[in-house]
Order: structure tokens, then C-alpha cells, then sequence
């Protein structure tokens, strides 16, 4: 039976079962969209990440022998959204059968159904075999429990995947060595060199160019320094498990305006497009660390895999779980719109300034940046989830609605109340000034709490708890930081609350 079998831009999985063997009734479609690039306005760098990646991809098809159709983005016959790609290609090649994986979007998911639906031909769905769980694991494992705990799923993950257990307990004798992951970085230890792909993408941004494709931030066209293969994700991970993994959990939270990638894998978009599976990552890591006589200490590895293995499929889990609702979730009632110094970094705070000019300039910044500086001050201005929502799942190279709303909505927003964070995180100049650099060279004083050159995070912090604390009275996480709030004397809140406002309606004063 004739088969046209759909790859979309994120499922590059080389290793999939379907490309085992080839079959001349087997033909494999891979479309750039319209509809992919203008959902929202993505990163330069993003667009061109991902048309790289599926060329490179459709040609290792093609070098194994498979029969491959791949749209591209100026291609004259190009329908540019995906029923009408899809079809398109049933009538031309006269298919029998039409097969896609199912994919990690909603809304992709939901379109998809809608097109099979209105086929006149059979269609089916299969796995991507990319994820350790299925879509609804995560749901029915917390089936009548109150609260969705990361630590319990956690757990069981590691159980049910006999990963760094030993007879039934886990190895080092803890689950869980986060407090020893909290170090600063001052300079030392070195970061190795960065491994830089250096690719020449001039050919392709002229052909976004002539697209006119709407995107924002910056691109080096000489040295685009993202893996776009399945060869370079494995050097990539190479790299990161015999030079960075060392210190990786150790320097996890650190920030510094000298270094932007620390000891970070940059390993989110190499997975989030499949190109490599989080069990090769975790599997090579876990070799590394057993294998070879090394002196990585076992907080290092655990910290990392339970990103992956915890924090990752944990989301994706969620979003399964929770979606479509949880996209227009907004439980604090935020309504505030995103700062324009979001699209320039053009700002005073010298926090925001690195941590935004960095999101420009590569489409990265890691976790603590984005859920500790961007993220909070997003939150502590009471900022509209949508706003958020749409800038970080435009900005990041590696946001895909299923890992980025998730985090952005759930955990650095609370606009879903709780479901995945127990507490807002949210912090005054205090918590950025003792994990890295970025006050020392700031126009205002972290210390000074009111006057001109105060940080405005402190005003904006005790102004959030003041507008939230009927919100949160009943949340113990934050009693203590309500008990202080209640201990600030009226004139001393006053004038925190002027400069909050300020701020808020002013962002470009500050
Ligand atoms: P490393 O620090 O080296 O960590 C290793 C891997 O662990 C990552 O590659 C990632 O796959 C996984 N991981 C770590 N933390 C998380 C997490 N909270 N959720 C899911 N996976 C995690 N991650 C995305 O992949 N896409 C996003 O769009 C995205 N948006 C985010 C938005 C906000 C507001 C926040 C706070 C976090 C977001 N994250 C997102 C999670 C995390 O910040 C990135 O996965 C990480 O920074 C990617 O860099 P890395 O590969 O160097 O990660
Ligand atoms: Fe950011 Fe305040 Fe520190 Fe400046 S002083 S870097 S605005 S936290």
C-alpha cells in the first residue's frame, strides 16, 4: 500500500523504527510552513536551527535510501500550512495511507486528528520513541493524589528505569543532592572552550530573507554554533560529559556576565528536536560516570539526570495532563504588559540587561536566567501570562509549547496556582546579588532598598507580596516571607509601593 508518512520539524529522530528498513511503497514528507514560522515570532536562530536540522536530516534519509519530499520554505508549489501540504501530496503521489508520529503540540496534535478525519484514505499514528514516559504516564500515576510531586515521580522514574539504583536504593545513598548544587562562580574552576560549530548559514538567511519571515534577535551568519545532526548532538554531548560535567551540578544556579553557558549541556535543542534521545544522553553520562575511572562526584550526575529524567519528562507529562486549559491560565490575575527593553535589552538593571542581551544574541540563557532574573521581574511586575508566554516561546532556540508553557506559565509565573511550583519564585536583589556577578556593575545598589539608585527588585518584591498576600495566606511556603511583610512599617511600604508603580508603568526609566 502506497504510504505517505509525515516527519514534522521536531521529530528528527534518526534512530526511529520506521527508518530501520527501506521500502519502495514508503514515501516520507518534510514541509518548512508558513503556519511553523508565524505561529509566533520566533528567534532568527530558531528558524534557521530547525530548517538546518530538517535538511540535514531529509538528506541522511535520502543517504540511506529512503524516498523523501521536503518542501521547502520558497518552493512555488509549497501550500505552506499542513492540510493542505498533506493532501497536496495524497493526490500528486496518489497514497494509499497516510501515517504521521504523534506530535508534541496541542495544537499540531488537535490539526492533525481534524486532517486525518477529513481524509478519504486510512491514516495512523505511532510513537515518536523519543520520551522515557508516554503522554499520559504521568497523569495516571498521579491518579487521586492532591499534588503532583516532582520528587515522587522522580523517584519512581528512577526505580522503573533501574537508573543510578543500587539493590532498590539509590546510589550515594540520597535521592536528591540539590543543596549541594548552589555554588557561586567567581572564575575558577576554567569553563573549557566553548565548542562552537562555526557553520556558515549565509545561503539559508537569504532564503529566509526572501520568505519574509518576521523574526527577532541576532545571528552570527559565520559561526552558527548550534547542532543541527545527529553527529554534531553526539559531539555535543561528548563535550559536555568530558568537560563540563565535572562541576555541572556544583555551578547549576551560578550566573556570570564574563561567561554565558557556564558548565550548561546546551543540550535542550538537540533533544527538544529529537535529533538525540534523553535516554542516549542519560545513558552516555551514566557510562561515563560508571565506566571510566573519573572524579566526578555522583551530586554532579544526579543533578543533571534528574533534569532529564526528573524536570523534563515531569512537563511534558503536565502539559498532557493539563492542556488546553492550562494555556489561559492566569490565577494571579496578572494583566501588566512586557517591558519593550524585552526585545533590545536596553535597560538599566544590569541583571536583565545580561540576561536579555544574552537571549538575543544566542537564543539561550539558562535556567536560572530565565526563572530567576527574566522570569521574576515578570512576575514581581505582575506581567500578563501571555505576554511571557509568547516572548519566551518566541526568544529560546529550544521552546516548544509542551516544555515552555509548562515552565513559563507553571513554574516562573504561578498562573496555573500551583500546579507545578509550591511557591511563586520571586525574590528581591538579595538572591541575584549572592549567586553571581551582574550587581556589581549595576546602575542601582542591591543593598539600598529605597532612593534612586535603590535595586528596583526590592521595591517590586514587597510590593508583589503586598498585592498577593490575600492570594497566598494560606500557602505555608510563604509564610515566613508574609510574616516578614507584616513586620515593614507603613512609610517604609509606601514608598516601596510608589517605586514599584513606577517601575511598572515606566519601564524605560529604569
Ligand atoms: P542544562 O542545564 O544542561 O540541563 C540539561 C537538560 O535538562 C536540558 O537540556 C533540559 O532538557 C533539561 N531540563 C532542565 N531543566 C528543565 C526544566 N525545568 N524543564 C524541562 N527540562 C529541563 N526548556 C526547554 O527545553 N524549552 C523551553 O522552552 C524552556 N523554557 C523555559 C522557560 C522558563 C521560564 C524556565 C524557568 C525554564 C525553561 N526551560 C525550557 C527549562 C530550562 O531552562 C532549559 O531546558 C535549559 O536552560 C536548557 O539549557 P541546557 O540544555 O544547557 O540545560
Ligand atoms: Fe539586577 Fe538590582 Fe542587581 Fe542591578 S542591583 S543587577 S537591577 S538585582
Amino acid at each position: 500500500m502506497k504510504t505517505l508518512r509525515l516527519v514534522l520539524g521536531d521529530q528528527l529522530n534518526l534512530q526511529h523504527s520506521w527508518f530501520a528498513e527501506t521500502n519502495d511503497d514508503v514515501i516520507y514528507l518534510m514541509a518548512e510552513m508558513r503556519q511553523e514560522t508565524d505561529y509566533v515570532k520566533h528567534h532568527i536562530q530558531k528558524v534557521v536551527g530547525f530548517f538546518l536540522a530538517m535538511r540535514n536530516f531529509s538528506d541522511s534519509l535520502k543517504g540511506k535510501g529512503h524516498q523523501v519530499v521536503y518542501l521547502k520554505i520558497n518552493d512555488a508549489s509549497n501550500p505552506q500550512n499542513l492540510e493542505n501540504v498533506i493532501k497536496q501530496q495524497i493526490s500528486e503521489l496518489q497514497i494509499e495511507k497516510f501515517e504521521y508520529q504523534f506530535p508534541d503540540e496541542f495544537r499540531l496534535d488537535k490539526q492533525l486528528t481534524e486532517i486525518c478525519e477529513s481524509l478519504d484514505i486510512t491514516s495512523k499514528a505511532y510513537s515518536t520513541e523519543h520520551f522515557y514516559t508516554s503522554r499520559y504516564e504521568l497523569r495516571d500515576f498521579f491518579e487521586g493524589k492532591k499534588q503532583l510531586i516532582l520528587e515522587s515521580f522522580y523517584r519512581m522514574m528512577r526505580k522503573k528505569h533501574d537508573i543510578m539504583m543500587v539493590n532498590g536504593q539509590p546510589d550515594g545513598g540520597k535521592w536528591n543532592f540539590d543543596h549541594s548544587n548552589r555554588k557561586k562562580w567567581t572564575g575558577s574552576p576554567p569553563i573549557p572552550e566553548e565548542l562552537n560549530f562555526s557553520k556558515n548559514v549565509t545561503a539559508l538567511l537569504d532564503e529566509i530573507d526572501e520568505a519574509n519571515i518576521q523574526t527577532f534577535g541576532n545571528i552570527d551568519a559565520d559561526s552558527f554554533n548550534w547542532p543541527t545532526s545527529e553527529q554534531e548532538c553526539e559531539e555535543l554531548l561528548d563535550y559536555f560529559c568530558n568537560h563540563l560535567l565535572i562541576h555541572f551540578g556544583d555551578y547549576q544556579d551560578a550566573f556570570h556576565t564574563d561567561e554565558k553557558f557556564l558548565f550548561h549541556s546546551r543540550l535542550s535543542f538537540a533533544m527538544n528536536s529529537k535529533m538525540i534521545s534523553p535516554k542516549r544522553v542519560i545513558n552516555k553520562v551514566l557510562e561515563h560516570f560508571y565506566g571510566n575511572e573519573t572524579d566526578i562526584h555522583i551530586s554532579q550526575v544526579e543533578g543533571f539526570v534528574r533534569q532529564i529524567l526528573g524536570w523534563r519528562e515531569y512537563m511534558r507529562g503536565i502539559y498532557w495532563m493539563k492542556m488546553p486549559e492550562y494555556a489561559s491560565l492566569n490565577e494571579l490575575q496578572n494583566h501588566n504588559p512586557l517591558p519593550d527593553f524585552f526585545w533590545t535589552g536596553d535597560t538599566k538593571m544590569n541583571c536583565l540587561k545580561q540576561s536579555i542581551g544574552q537571549s538575543l544574541d544566542e537564543a539561550y540563557a539558562h535556567h536560572i536566567q530565565r526563572l530567576m532574573i527574566i522570569g521574576n521581574y515578570a512576575l514581581l511586575t505582575q506581567t500578563h501570562p501571555d505576554e511571557v508566554d509568547q516572548w519566551y516561546l518566541g526568544v529560546y532556540i529550544d521552546a516548544i509549547e509542551w516544555v515552555e508553557i509548562t515552565n513559563t506559565r507553571g513554574m516562573s509565573q504561578f498562573a496555573d496556582g500551583g500546579i507545578v511550583a509550591t511557591k511563586p519564585y520571586v525574590s528581591s536583589a538579595n538572591y541575584i546579588n549572592k549567586m553571581g556577578n551582574y550587581c556589581k556593575n549595576c546602575h542601582y545598589k542591591p543593598a539600598e532598598k529605597t532612593g534612586e539608585s535603590a535595586c528596583p527588585f526590592n521595591a517590586l518584591y514587597w510590593n508583589f507580596l503586598d498585592e498577593k498576600k490575600d492570594y497566598f495566606q494560606n500557602n505555608q511556603r510563604m509564610s515566613m516571607m508574609l510574616n516578614l511583610l507584616k513586620k515593614k512599617n507603613a512609610e517604609e511600604m509606601a514608598s516601596y509601593k510608589e517605586r514599584a508603580q513606577e517601575v511598572i508603568a515606566h519601564p524605560e526609566r529604569f
